[in-house]
């Protein structure tokens, strides 16, 4: 159905503002305070009477830095805090959960383990900012980096990590996470495993006064006006540390909250036990994912060798097509099992 300028602009200021009345109503717990300020995403369905649904909202600022502290998490930190990949973390366990709870209304059920996307759906990232990297760059060139960065591919696209305490990490920014959903899909490749066809986005709706269509390509782009009250501004001058993720499946009293990659609150003791992860960390993510393979007996399975089973085509070319892709080195991340202790609890 082809729709014009016109009502693709009302659908993104509808859908900015059914995001920020969202955020409204979760616990103020983890917002920030009155001299704070964060970044607001969220993974939206709209379906084809125009209703329009929150999937996943994630809000946060922070990146830790890479190899050096991953060691010895079990996966239960989360490096990458920025509002983008919480959103996309929770809305990966919004799917396991759908397809384990046998609640197949956004993933449809093919038949055993094969899922696609809902037909009548369409699903679009809001971000109340221009995203970090490239984008950001476009919209304020004041901000770009001194830091080196480099070319990513043939059509010159940037390739840029994030920056942490004073030094880069070893995350890739937003722009560029983002511009690999788009091109293989939303799943990550444990996912993928279970899914037809790739779950893609429809469009970006981004909150910016620049034209940002030349960063994202082969998608469309919608700039909104509507602002996030919870933004950098004169008042709010300091990022909050505090990351929120909920999703479809939480009452909306009970969000998840990380602060430097771990739950808050956690003891220090408890930190790199996946019983007390982030229900978004990469070892609880894992869990689910084993129990959809029916394959939870099974302790010996690690992340990285789960990792090595996934083939998809997409991930190959996209490798392929951007050379200069910074990996993850499976032997410092994807190293960890899952604790048998971790099986009893959610
Ligand atoms: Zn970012």
């Amino acid at each position: 159905m082809k729709r014009s300028l016109e009502e693709i602009n009302d659908l993104g200021e509808a859908i900015a503002v059914k995001c920020y009345n969202k955020f409204d109503q979760l616990l103020s717990h983890g917002k920030p305070s009155s001299n704070e300020w964060t970044h607001l995403a969220a993974f939206v369905s709209v379906n084809d009477n125009n209703q329009i649904e929150i999937l996943s909202i994630g809000t946060g600022t922070k990146c830790l830095g890479g190899d050096k502290q991953e060691r010895g998490t079990e996966g239960c930190l989360l490096h990458d805090s920025h509002a983008e990949v919480i959103a996309r973390r929770a809305l990966m366990r919004l799917f396991y959960e759908e397809i384990l709870n046998e609640h197949n209304s956004i993933l449809i059920k093919q038949d055993k383990n094969k899922f696609y996307l809902n037909k009548s759906l369409r699903l679009y990232l809001f971000v109340s900012y221009a995203p970090c990297g490239a984008a950001a760059y476009l919209s304020d060139p004041i901000k770009r980096p001194k830091l080196e960065h480099k070319n990513l591919n043939s059509i010159g696209e940037e390739l840029y990590l994030k920056p942490g305490k004073g030094y880069a990490t070893t995350s890739l920014s937003c722009t560029n996470k983002i511009n690999r959903w788009i091109y293989q899909g939303l799943a990550g490749n444990l996912l993928n495993q279970l899914i037809i066809s790739s779950i893609k986005l429809t469009g970006l709706i981004i909150q910016t006064d620049k034209d940002l269509s030349s960063i994202f390509k082969n998608i469309d782009v919608i700039c909104v006006n509507n602002q996030f009250s919870y933004g950098p501004s004169l008042e709010r001058i300091r990022p909050c540390s505090m990351s929120i993720a909920w999703w479809f499946n939480l009452s909306l009293s009970s969000s998840s909250i990380t602060v430097d990659g771990y739950l808050l609150g956690l003891t220090k003791k408890n930190r790199h036990k996946q019983k007390y992860a982030s229900p978004l960390a990469k070892c609880s993510l894992f869990k689910l994912y084993l129990q959809l393979m029916d394959n939870l007996s099974s302790t010996e399975t690690s992340y990285a060798h789960a990792k090595t089973l996934s083939s998809n085509s997409l991930t190959d070319q996209f490798m392929l097509n951007n050379p200069q892709w910074i990996r993850t080195d499976p032997n410092i991340f994807y190293a960890f099992t899952l604790s048998s202790s971790t099986n009893s609890s959610s």
